[in-house]
C-alpha cells in the first residue's frame, strides 16, 4: 500500500508549492504534480496545510519523562516516541555532563535504542560535555565537568565509534583545541559549548575543526570591557563568522523574538539549527511552580512555561517541541518554509544524516503535516503513522 499526501503547501528545498508526496514502505517514492492512486492506496487530503519534512532535533536530553542519560534502551525509545508525536521524527539523544563510566552507560543505552527503533529515528548520540567551562556551566552538574588534558575520553568514543555524531566542548580549556582536531578526525561534528572563549579564541578554534555553536547566547561568553577595550566573545563570533552554524533554542523563553530576529539577520536561513535542548520533562505534563529533580541531581523549577534553576539565575533546558520553535521563528518574522528548514534540513546536514530533512525521492518517509496555526496534526516516521488527528485510521 502506498500513501499519497495531497498538499497545497509542500515544503521542498528552496520552494513551497502544491504537490503530491507519494510514500511506499519506509521511503518517499517521489514528489509529483499529479499521481493516480491505485485501489488500496491511502490518500490524505491536506488542503490548506503545510507538508514538511519530519523535524530533526540534534540537541535533546529527554522527553516524556525519560532521560537520554539513563542507560536504558527503553527510556530512549520512549523519549523518541514522545517527541515524534509532536512532529520530531528524528532525534540525536544528548548526554549531560556526568562521570565517564556513567556516560559510557548512557551511550550504550542510546546505541541499543537506535538499533531497536522502528518509526522514529535515533540518529546517534550527542555528547554535550564533559569538557565544558565551569564559568559557563549553566545547568550542567559542576562536579562532572572535565579538562581535556586531565581526562581520558577514549572510553566514550570506543563505546560507539560510528554513533557519536556531535560533541560539545569549550575550546579554550587546556587541550580543548587538540580535542577539536581529534573528534573532527573521527567524523564527529565539533560544537563550541558552554564556553567562555573570546572572539579570537573562537577564530583559533575554527582551525581545529570546531564549526558550530551550542545554543547561541545560552552559556556563551559575550562582549566584555577590559579597561578601555571591548573584547567580543562567542556570541559575537557565532553571529559574525560564516564558518559557524548556530544551534538556537527557539522556545520563546530562552531568547526573546527580537534576538531570534537578530540571529536570522546575521546567519540567514542556512546556518541556523533549531533545537529544543529539552529535558526529561519535555513533552510531558508539568505543573507551574513545581520543583523537579533532574536525574543528574540538579533541582529545577517549572515557572512561566520554562525550567529554571532554583536560584532563578539561569534556565535549565526547555520543555518546548520543535514545532513550537518553528512557530516562534515565524512570529519573529521568518517565512514558514525557512523556519521549517531550520528544524529539518539544516540539523540533518550538520550531522551528516543524509536520508533526513528533505522531501525527495529516496529519502526516509518522515513527514509532518502542520495546520494553519503550525500545529502538528499528522506525523509519519519511516512510513509509520505516529500521530493522526485528521480522522484517518492508524497504519498499525
Ligand atoms: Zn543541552
Amino acid at each position: 500500500m502506498r500513501t499519497v499526501i495531497r498538499a497545497s503547501r509542500l515544503v521542498l528545498p528552496g520552494k513551497t508549492g502544491a504537490a503530491q508526496a507519494v510514500v511506499e514502505g519506509d521511503r518517499i517514492l517521489g514528489v509529483l504534480d499529479h499521481f493516480d492512486p491505485a485501489p488500496g492506496d491511502r490518500v490524505i487530503d491536506a488542503d490548506g496545510m503545510w507538508l514538511c519534512p519530519g523535524f530533526v532535533d540534534i540537541h535533546v536530553h529527554g522527553g516524556g519523562g525519560y532521560s537520554a542519560n539513563s542507560g536504558s534502551k527503553g527510556d530512549v525509545l520512549e523519549m523518541a516516541l514522545a517527541h515524534a508525536r509532536m512532529g520530531t521524527t528524528s532525534i540525536l539523544p544528548t548526554t549531560l555532563a556526568a562521570p565517564i563510566p556513567e556516560l559510557v552507560n548512557a551511550i550504550d543505552g542510546i546505541r541499543r535504542a537506535a538499533q531497536a527503533a522502528d518509526g522514529p529515528s535515533i540518529l546517534g548520540a550527542h555528547l554535550e560535555g564533559p569538557c565544558l567551562n565551569p564559568l559557563q556551566s549553566g545547568a550542567q552538574a559542576p562536579g562532572s565537568l572535565a579538562v581535556p588534558t586531565e581526562t581520558d575520553l577514549s572510553p566514550l568514543f570506543d563505546a560507539w565509534p560510528e554513533g557519536i555524531r556531535m560533541m560539545g566542548a569549550a575550546p579554550e580549556l587546556e587541550g580543548g583545541m587538540a580535542l577539536g582536531d581529534e573528534i573532527t578526525k573521527k567524523g564527529i561534528t565539533a560544537s563550541i559549548a558552554h564556553s567562555n572563549a573570546t572572539y579570537y579564541e573562537v577564530q583559533e578554534a575554527l582551525k581545529h575543526g570546531y564549526c558550530d555553536v551550542t545554543h547561541l547566547y545560552s552559556s556563551c561568553s559575550g562582549l566584555v570591557r577590559v579597561n578601555s577595550y571591548r573584547i567580543p566573545g562567542l556570541i559575537e563570533a557565532g553571529l559574525n563568522l560564516d564558518e559557524l552554524t548556530v544551534q538556537v533554542i527557539a522556545d520563546g523563553k530562552h531568547l526573546p523574538l527580537e534576538l531570534l530576529s537578530l540571529i536570522y539577520r546575521c546567519k540567514g536561513a542556512e546556518k541556523i539549527e533549531l533545537i529544543t535542548d529539552g529535558l526529561e520533562f519535555s513533552a510531558s505534563e508539568l505543573k507551574e511552580g513545581t520543583v523537579y529533580r533532574q536525574k543528574n541531581g540538579v533541582e529545577t523549577v517549572y515557572e512561566d512555561g520554562v525550567m529554571k534553576l532554583l536560584s532563578r539565575q539561569a534556565f535549565a533546558g526547555s520543555v518546548a517541541t520543535l514545532s513550537r520553535c518553528v512557530q516562534n521563528m515565524v512570529r519573529a518574522g521568518v517565512p514558514v518554509d525557512q523556519a521549517v528548514r531550520m528544524a529539518s534540513e539544516n540539523p540533518a546536514r550538520r550531522i551528516g544524516a543524509n536520508r533526513k530533512g528533505r522531501i525527495e525521492a529516496g529519502m526516509d518517509a518522515d513527514l509532518v503535516l502542520l495546520d494553519a496555526d503550525l500545529q502538528p496534526v499528522w506525523v509519519m516516521a519511516r512510513g509509520r503513522v505516529i500521530r493522526d488527528s485528521l480522522g484517518q485510521p492508524l497504519s498499525d
